[in-house]
C-alpha cells in the first residue's frame, strides 16, 4: 500500500476485472425479515456460493409472479408499454451464504403519481417465505475496486432512504473482511423519520464493531419535535446535510472517495417536467452533486447509483 499523494491519479488503480455473464438464477426465499414499516429483506438461496461483488443488484421480472398477472395486463393496457423487470441491489456481501435484497414498499400519492407501484409492495411482504424467485445477476458499476487505497483514506458514503441497500453491502464487505485497512469510511444517511432508518441496528453494530474505520452520521429531515433526537446518541442531526457541514467531516476534498445512493428525478418525471413546462423537483442525488460541486470534489471520484 502506498502513501496517497497530494494529487493521486486514479491511473493508480488497477483495472476491475472483466464483468461476469449475466445468469437467469432460481432461488429459494429463505428468509424475510421486516426492517423498517415499509422495508424488508428477502434472503435467496442460490444452492452454492453466489459469485459477485459488493455493491452490485440482481433484476426481477415481475411477470413470474402469477399474482400480479391482472395488476400487470392493467398497468401495461394504460401506459401502452410492456412492464420491465425491476432491479434491487444486493444488501448482503459475498461472503454470505444468501444472496439478499433490501425492498422498500414504494406508496402511492395520487396527487403526484400517474400509477400505482407494481413489485415492490408485493417483495416486500412477509408472503415471500420460501417461494422460488427467479432473477438475473449479477450485475453493476457501483463496487469498490481493489487498491483504491493507494488513492484514499476517505470513503463518503452519501445515502438516503434505500439507497443505504448497496453502500451496506459496500461497508460489510470492507470491514468484515478487513479490506484496506488504512482507508475510513464516513457514513451520511439520510432519512425523514427516526422510524424510516433501515437496517438501523446492523448499521450501530457495526459502528460500534469498528470505530476507527466507520463513522456513522443520522441526518433526520423531517423529525417531530417531540423526538429528542440527542438523546439516541451525538451521530443524530437534524436537516439536510449542506456542503459546509460536508467539510467538516471531509478534511481533504481532493482525495475523499465519494459513493452515493438514493432518489433521482425519474424519466418519468422529466417528460412530464417537458409536457407541463413545470421543472421536476430535485430530490436527494440532485442535491449530492450540488453539494460536491460546492465542496470541489471532481466527478471522476464521485460514483453514484440513482433509485427511480
Ligand atoms: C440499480 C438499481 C438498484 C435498486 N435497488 C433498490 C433497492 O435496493 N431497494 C429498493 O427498494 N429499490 C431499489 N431500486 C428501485 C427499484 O428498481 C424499483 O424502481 C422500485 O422498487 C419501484 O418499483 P415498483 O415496481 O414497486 O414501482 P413502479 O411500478 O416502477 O412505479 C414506481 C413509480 O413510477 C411511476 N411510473 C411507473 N411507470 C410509469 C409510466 N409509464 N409513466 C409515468 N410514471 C410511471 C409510478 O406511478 C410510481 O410512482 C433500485 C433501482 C435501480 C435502478
Amino acid at each position: 500500500m502506498t502513501e496517497p499523494q497530494t494529487s493521486p491519479s486514479l491511473a493508480a488503480i488497477p483495472p476491475p476485472p472483466r464483468p461476469r455473464p449475466l445468469k437467469k438464477i432460481v432461488s429459494t426465499c429463505a428468509d424475510v425479515v421486516r426492517n423498517t414499516h415499509d422495508t424488508v429483506t428477502l434472503s435467496f438461496d442460490v444452492g452454492e456460493q453466489p459469485q459477485y461483488t459488493a455493491g452490485q443488484f440482481i433484476s426481477i421480472d415481475p411477470k413470474q409472479f402469477t399474482e400480479l398477472s391482472r395488476q400487470i395486463a392493467f398497468l401495461e393496457h394504460l401506459k401502452g408499454k410492456k412492464e420491465k423487470h425491476r432491479a434491487y441491489s444486493m444488501s448482503s456481501a459475498p461472503a454470505e451464504r444468501y444472496v439478499s435484497i433490501t425492498v422498500k414498499a414504494e406508496g402511492f400519492d395520487a396527487a403526484h403519481d400517474n400509477y400505482p407501484p407494481l413489485l415492490s409492495p408485493f417483495l416486500a411482504s412477509e408472503g415471500m417465505k420460501g417461494r422460488s424467485v427467479q432473477f438475473i445477476g449479477y450485475t453493476g458499476a457501483y463496487v469498490l475496486p481493489e487498491g483504491h487505497d493507494v488513492i484514499t483514506r476517505q470513503v463518503l458514503h452519501l445515502v438516503a432512504g434505500s439507497g443505504i441497500v448497496p453502500n451496506y453491502a459496500l461497508l460489510k464487505d470492507e470491514l468484515l473482511q478487513a479490506k484496506h485497512p488504512s482507508v475510513k469510511h464516513t457514513m451520511v444517511y439520510v432519512n425523514k423519520t427516526a422510524d424510516d432508518v433501515i437496517l438501523l441496528a446492523e448499521l450501530e453494530e457495526l459502528r460500534a464493531r469498528f470505530p476507527e474505520r466507520l463513522q456513522l452520521i443520522h441526518r433526520i429531515t423531517r423529525a417531530p419535535e417531540s423526538d429528542d433526537l440527542s438523546a439516541r446518541g451525538a451521530h443524530w442531526l437534524r436537516g439536510r446535510p449542506t456542503s459546509e457541514w460536508l467539510k467538516t467531516i471531509v478534511p481533504d476534498p481532493s482525495t475523499v472517495w465519494v459513493y452515493a445512493c438514493g432518489a433521482a428525478i425519474t424519466e418519468h418525471q422529466r417528460a412530464a417536467a417537458k409536457v407541463t413546462g413545470v421543472p421536476a423537483t430535485p430530490r436527494f442525488m440532485e442535491g449530492v452533486e450540488e453539494m460536491l460541486h460546492a465542496l470541489g470534489v471532481t466527478k471522476d471520484r464521485f460514483k453514484k447509483e440513482e433509485f427511480g
